[in-house]
């Protein structure tokens, strides 16, 4: 059995001001009986709604917030990245602001990690407060990627697990800008522990992924973890080269044969238009690969952390300086 000397909790909020009176007070109900010391370390993720204050009030009741402030919105994916760059615990629990990783599951999953789990998922059983269509297109990407990428990645997982530290730091040194984090959670690996827990409505407010984001949420995730769609489409341009060869032979025969007739504009017409097709959508595919190169190759940090408070109650000696990636 293994016991933490410091719990950081890392919570990303982009205009969450609403839900943040009721969360602290769950939290501190759950954490409090522990008897753990504890971090927060809140990002605020350039929200507009006054998060930023209520924190900075909140902090005065709760002296374990851990506070940053991100220089505007850079998207939930590089606040939890800011997050768990400053998380200081010996393990860290990322989780929602809206109260839809419920805190009461957060003593469970630390007794896993305590029997020697670095990662325990917190498995949603069911999700009934989403709607048919985002349960179903959540679900068919999640098989495609798992089809199409070697790094497996748990269906009814999120965000929401309890991570060693050793699982954080290799998160924090990997170099991408571009931070497909469920992706980057699989590539890690590390012995697994599952929980399982039925996930709540939100407590307030709305959500912040509409399904354009989401699209491009799930173009990032395949795009940034799977080069199948190039291999692909290697063998789609053999197929198309043979059958176009098989077709010429034909033709050329029919004409030796028969002699030439002119007829054949709808042919003509169907396979420039097939051809132009493919080959824009050959272009497209390796713009989203080129795309992702020269994001990368720009060496951008993902976030710009512009203000910060740390907690007033983590120990002084766990407290290190971190420089910006
Ligand atoms: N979030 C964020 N930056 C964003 C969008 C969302 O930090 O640009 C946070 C948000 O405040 C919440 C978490 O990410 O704490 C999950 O967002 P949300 O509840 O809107 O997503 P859903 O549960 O609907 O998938
Ligand atoms: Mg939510």
């Amino acid at each position: 059995m293994r016991t933490a000397s410091l719990l950081s909790l890392v919570i990303p909020m982009h205009n969450e001001a609403e839900s943040l009176g009721q969360l602290f007070t769950r939290l501190a109900t759950v954490l409090e009986p522990l008897k753990i010391p504890y971090e927060i370390v809140c990002v605020d993720d350039g929200s507009r709604d006054g998060t930023w204050d209520t924190l900075s009030l909140l902090r005065r009741t709760y002296p374990q917030l851990h506070l940053i402030r991100l220089s505007r919105n850079f998207g939930k994916e590089a606040a939890l990245t800011a997050g768990l760059a400053h998380a200081e615990g010996d393990v860290v629990i990322p989780l929602d602001a809206d109260l839809q990783d419920p805190p009461e599951l957060i003593p469970e999953l630390l007794q896993k990690w305590s029997e020697g789990a670095d990662v325990v998922l917190a498995v949603r059983k069911s999700r009934p407060q989403d709607t048919w269509l985002k349960r179903h297109s959540a679900e068919a990407f999640y098989h495609l990627f798992n089809k199409l990428s070697p790094t497996k990645i748990h269906p009814n997982a999120g965000d929401f697990r309890a991570m060693d530290k050793a699982v954080v730091q290799t998160l924090s040194n990997l170099p991408e800008t571009v931070r497909f984090m469920k992706g980057l959670y699989g590539w890690a690996g590390y012995p697994t522990a599952q929980v399982e827990y039925v996930r709540p409505e939100r407590a307030a407010g709305t959500t912040k992924f509409n399904y354009w984001k989401l699209w491009n949420f799930a173009l990032d995730g395949i795009f940034s973890f799977s080069t199948t769609p190039l291999r692909v489409w290697m063998y789609v341009g053999l197929t198309t080269a043979f059958l176009a060869l098989a077709y010429g032979s034909w033709l050329l025969l029919r004409t030796l044969v028969w002699g030439i007739d002119l007829p054949g504009y709808a042919s003509l017409m169907v396979s420039v238009l097939f051809m132009g097709g493919l080959q824009l959508f050959t272009l497209g595919l390796m713009a989203e690969y080129l795309g992702r190169i020269f994001q990368e190759v720009k060496r951008r940090p993902p976030y710009v952390i512009a203000q910060q408070q740390v907690a007033k109650t983590t120990p002084s000696h766990k407290i290190s300086q971190k420089p910006q990636r």
